[in-house]
């Protein structure tokens, strides 16, 4: 078998599709090729607009076809990795008059490797991403489990369990995904971890999402504001609440703003407590916060941590590190990549 092996990790995304070339320690050939994923035009069009991405990233990247083992896929949505269908995609479909039609159940992976003669993996995108912060970020490869939460518009997640951290019938090396009996495992956005709290986009009440989500961060914001004409975010706002923004509240907390300073405050506390439940139940040395949100930085990682430490089985707590994501950028790519290295290792042994 060739020492040099090389995959393709694909990034479908609601408004691009981005794929590159991988080696098989994770990095890339050349910066991944991108291209307009038409989400919103039918299954033909955005498996057209996929393929053709493929192709570039190969011309791109100057490797022979031969070479390249396999293709992973990091798809948002319910994916069921065992059949290669997407069960369900909110932001994939066609308009049939007046109707949005969603996919549901489409059998993405079996017509992409038809056109291309290569194996295709997919995985949902949030656990891509876990599987790509373990291999390549804070999990360097090597930590015993890891837990990634990415903070943002919503609150996705994943959870990659190792060998350390199973008892019995393992026989797998490095970091694994977890993704349930169908698919759809590692929503830790939806740990509930307030009884009755504000419903949230699952049809639930409390979830972490609702609590922290971005809209979520900013309500909480304007409500503390009503109570407080001196806090520094008037200003910044100009008293216009449509300007509040995390960045926003972050800029007023710099500025040691008492209010700004308790948002984030009493978000890291949700984040924290969620933090502490994964913990109880994984065991797992890095629990990596990514997202546009996590930018807040030090009071929000401050308050996640002291929460997480007060809530977290203390023996459970000491061998794990809560630190910033390192690989957000490209992580559906990453993801994808090291989804086709696995399986493709898997296959040889
Ligand atoms: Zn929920």
């Amino acid at each position: 078998m060739n020492e040099t092996e090389f995959v393709i990790g694909v990034d479908l995304g609601g408004t691009n599709v981005r794929a590159a070339v991988a080696k098989s320690d994770g990095s890339l050939t050349h910066e991944p090729a991108q291209n307009p994923s038409f989400a919103q035009e039918g299954f033909d069009r955005t498996k057209q607009a996929i393929l053709q991405t493929i192709q570039e990233a190969i011309r791109r990247s100057g490797v022979s076809e031969n070479a390249i083992a396999g293709i992973g896929m990091a798809v948002p949505g319910h994916v069921d990795a065992e059949t290669g269908v997407v069960r369900w995609a909110p932001n994939f479909g066609v308009k049939k008059g007046e109707r949005f039609e969603i996919w549901h159940d489409v059998p993405l992976a079996q017509a992409i490797q038809r056109e291309l003669g290569k194996p295709v993996h997919m995985s949902n995108d949030a656990n891509l991403a876990a599987l790509a912060e373990y291999m390549y970020g804070s999990g360097k490869g090597t930590a015993k489990g890891l837990i990634l939460l990415t903070l943002g518009t919503g609150i996705g997640g994943g959870v990659v369990l190792t060998r350390a951290q199973v008892q019995g019938n393992a026989f797998w090396d490095s970091g694994v995904l977890l993704v349930g009996a169908n698919g759809g495992g590692g929503e830790l956005g939806h740990a509930i971890i307030v009884m009755n709290g504000p419903q949230c986009g699952c049809g639930a009440n409390g979830c972490i999402e609702a609590l922290a989500k971005r809209d979520a961060i900013i309500e909480r914001a304007i409500a503390k504001m009503r109570h407080n004409p001196k806090s520094l975010l008037w200003e910044l706002c100009e008293s216009d609440f449509t300007k509040i923004t995390p960045r926003l509240i972050s800029e007023a907390a710099e500025k040691q703003d008492t209010l700004a300073l308790e948002v984030w405050e009493e978000i890291g506390t949700f984040l924290g407590v969620a933090a502490a439940t994964f913990i109880n139940i994984f065991n797992p040395e890095i629990v990596a916060i990514g997202g546009q949100i996590a930018k807040a930085g030090v009071p929000l990682f401050n308050a996640i941590e002291r929460a997480t430490r007060d809530h977290a089985v203390p023996s459970l707590y000491e061998v794990c590190r809560v630190t910033p994501a390192e690989k957000l950028e490209e992580a559906g790519v990453l993801g994808g990549a090291a989804l086709a290295l696995q399986m493709s290792r898997a296959k040889r042994n």
